[in-house]
C-alpha cells in the first residue's frame, strides 16, 4: 500500500513545538547538507507504507556527525528498515570501515539496497537477516566481538531495549558510544492517564519509561539524553 508521497518528514518526527521551526531548520541546515543518494533513498522511502518508522534526516545527520567525531570504524545497527540511518552510517565510516545491520525484515532492507550500492559503499555493510536478539547472541559468542564496536545505534523493537542492553554493553568499547532512538516517545512519556494516545504509543511506552530509569542508573555509562527527533538517548560506556 502506498501513501504519504511527501518525503517532508512531518510533526512525528520532531519533538520541537512549532512545525514551522523545525521546517525552517530543515530547509536551512539539513536538506541543503544532505548527500543525494541519501536524499534519494528518503523519497523512495515515503512511498512506502511503514514511512514514518524511517529516521528523520536531522537525526541523520546528527549521527553522521557523531560517528565523524568518533572516527568510528566498526559499527552495529539494530533496526535498518529501508536503510536511511544505515546508509548514514556507511557514508560516515572509513572504507574499511564496517557495519553489521541487524533486520527481521529483509523486504524493507531490499527496498533501500540498491542506494548502498550507487552510494558505493555496500563493502562496508554486512546486512543479518532475522530476530536482532539472535544477531546479538552470535556476536556475543565470539569473544573478538566483546569490546570491538565503536559504535551502536538501537532502533527496533521498544520492548527488548533493555534485553539489548545487557548484552551491548559488553559489546561496545570502553569509550564507545550505544545511541538508543526515540527515548522520548512522541512526547507521551509524561501523558496523563486519560490522555488519548495511539496503540503503540500506549503499549511501549511502559518499556521507554523502564528504560529511561535504567540508564539514568547504570553507573557503567556516562548518558545524554538527547531531544532531537524522537529523542535519542547516548550511552558511553565507561568501564
Ligand atoms: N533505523 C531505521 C531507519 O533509519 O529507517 C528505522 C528502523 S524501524 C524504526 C524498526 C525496524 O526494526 C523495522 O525495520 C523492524 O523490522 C525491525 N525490528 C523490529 N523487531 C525486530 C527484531 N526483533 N529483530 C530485528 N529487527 C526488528
Ligand atoms: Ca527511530
Amino acid at each position: 500500500m502506498l501513501s504519504n508521497l511527501d518525503p517532508t518528514p512531518s510533526c512525528h518526527k520532531t519533538l520541537l513545538r512549532s512545525d514551522a521551526l523545525y521546517q525552517y531548520m530543515l530547509e536551512t541546515s539539513v536538506y541543503p547538507r544532505e548527500p543525494e543518494v541519501l536524499k534519494e533513498l528518503r523519497e523512495c522511502t515515503s512511498r512506502h507504507s511503514w514511512n514514518k518508522m524511517a529516521t528523520s534526516p536531522d537525526e541523520g545527520q546528527f549521527l553522521m556527525m557523531l560517528l565523524k567525531l568518533m572516527n568510528a570504524k566498526n559499527t552495529l545497527e539494530v533496526g535498518v528498515y529501508t536503510g536511511y540511518s544505515l546508509l548514514c552510517t556507511a557514508l560516515s565510516l572509513p572504507s574499511d570501515g564496517k557495519v553489521i545491520a541487524l533486520d527481521i525484515d529483509k523486504e524493507a532492507y531490499e527496498i533501500g539496497a540498491p542506494f548502498i550500492v550507487k552510494a558505493g559503499v555496500a563493502h562496508k555493510v554486512d546486512f543479518r537477516d532475522g530476530p536482532a536478539m539472535d544477531g546479538i547472541d552470535m556476536l556475543l559468542k565470539d569473544e573478538s566481538n566483546h569490546g570491538f564496536f565503536d559504535f551502536i545505534f538501537v532502533d527496533a523493537d521498544k520492548n527488548n531495549y533493555l534485553n539489548y542492553h545487557k548484552r551491548l554493553i559488553k559489546l561496545v568499547k570502553v569509550g564507545g558510544l550505544i545511541a538508543y532512538d526515540n527515548t522520548l516517545w512522541n512526547g507521551a512519556l509524561v501523558a496523563s492517564p486519560n490522555d488519548e494516545l495511539p496503540k503503540y504509543i500506549r503499549y511501549y511506552m511502559d518499556y521507554i519509561l523502564d528504560l529511561n530509569e535504567t540508564l539514568a542508573q547504570d553507573s557503567r555509562i556516562q548518558i545524554s539524553q538527547v531531544p532531537i527527533s524522537d529523542g535519542i538517548t547516548l550511552c558511553r560506556r565507561l568501564i
